[in-house]
């Protein structure tokens, strides 16, 4: 891994989100999406994002992505207050300190999975033979060592979600963020990636914040449950997650 601080002991918050807003101006109307958010993560907690659709879950998630700006407040990953980095800087953010999935899963739908998980490594200038090795290993991390000449076309729902995931994973990223992973798969293969989600979480210490309106789905597996409602934190509560490969998740997948 060219730049990795995966092995970094967990000390220091991983997020600490400040007064958050971000409001959009829609001719007359001023829409609140994110409206006086604060909030802090540890490293290496599992998060989950909860509320109705039109909450703000997403603009929360892609102002953390670095993908937006707030309107006020600040967002700091890492110690890095986002607000402050030049585009380079914010680049490198977005490439090597995030992981990001999709409920779309986003894959290039000209490009075979090896290609659509080494890209991110392209941006970082890796060379190629790396790429290609590295790409390989984290496919096969997510069990489709026998897919990576396939176009996303060629497969289920589950497997671009568990390509998307490789290629989230594959630059190893700090923070892992998810908005609504699950939503276009049935319940069966939600559990798959969930699990996988959890793993990255338990094994390689990716902090995780997941956005979700499923509160059943949250419960099973974070540690935090962050409620929002009309751009607010309206609730923070701790939960004790399903533990892995216990029988009553066994009975419940
Ligand atoms: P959630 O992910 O919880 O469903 P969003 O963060 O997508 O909620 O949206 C929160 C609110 O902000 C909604 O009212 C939505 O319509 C509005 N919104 C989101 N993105 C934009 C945008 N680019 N322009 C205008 N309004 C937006
Ligand atoms: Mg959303």
């Amino acid at each position: 891994m060219s730049v990795s601080n995966g092995a970094e002991p967990n000390v220091a918050p991983a997020i600490r989100v400040e007064e958050l807003c971000r409001h959009y101006r829609m001719g007359e109307a001023l829409i609140r999406a994110v409206d006086g958010v604060s909030l802090t993560v540890p490293a290496g907690e599992f998060v989950a994002l909860l509320g109705s659709s039109g909450s703000g879950k997403s603009s929360v998630l892609n102002l953390l992505a670095g993908l937006d700006r707030p309107t006020s407040g600040s967002v700091i990953v890492q110690e890095k207050n986002l607000a402050q980095l030049s585009r380079e800087e914010l680049a490198r953010y977005r490439l090597h300190t995030v992981g990001m999935v999709f409920q779309s899963f986003n894959l290039i739908p000209n490009m075979t999975l090896a290609e659509n998980v080494e890209l991110p490594m392209r941006f970082a200038e890796v060379d190629r033979a790396k790429r290609d090795s590295m790409a390989r290993e984290a496919l096969a991390r997510v069990g489709l060592q026998s897919r990576v000449n396939h176009r996303p076309s060629e497969l289920s729902g589950g497997e671009q979600q568990r390509a998307a995931l490789a290629r989230a994973l594959i630059n190893r990223p700090q923070l892992l963020l998810a908005d609504e992973p699950t939503g276009n798969l049935d319940s069966r293969t939600g559990t798959e990636i969930m699990n996988m989600v959890r793993e990255f979480n338990q094994q390689l210490g990716m902090t995780v914040v997941m956005v979700t309106h499923e509160r059943a789905l949250a419960e099973r597996y974070a540690q935090r449950l962050i409620f929002l409602a009309d751009g607010k934190l309206v609730g923070d509560e701790v939960n004790s997650p399903v533990a892995a490969g216990s029988v009553a998740e066994g009975e419940r997948s």
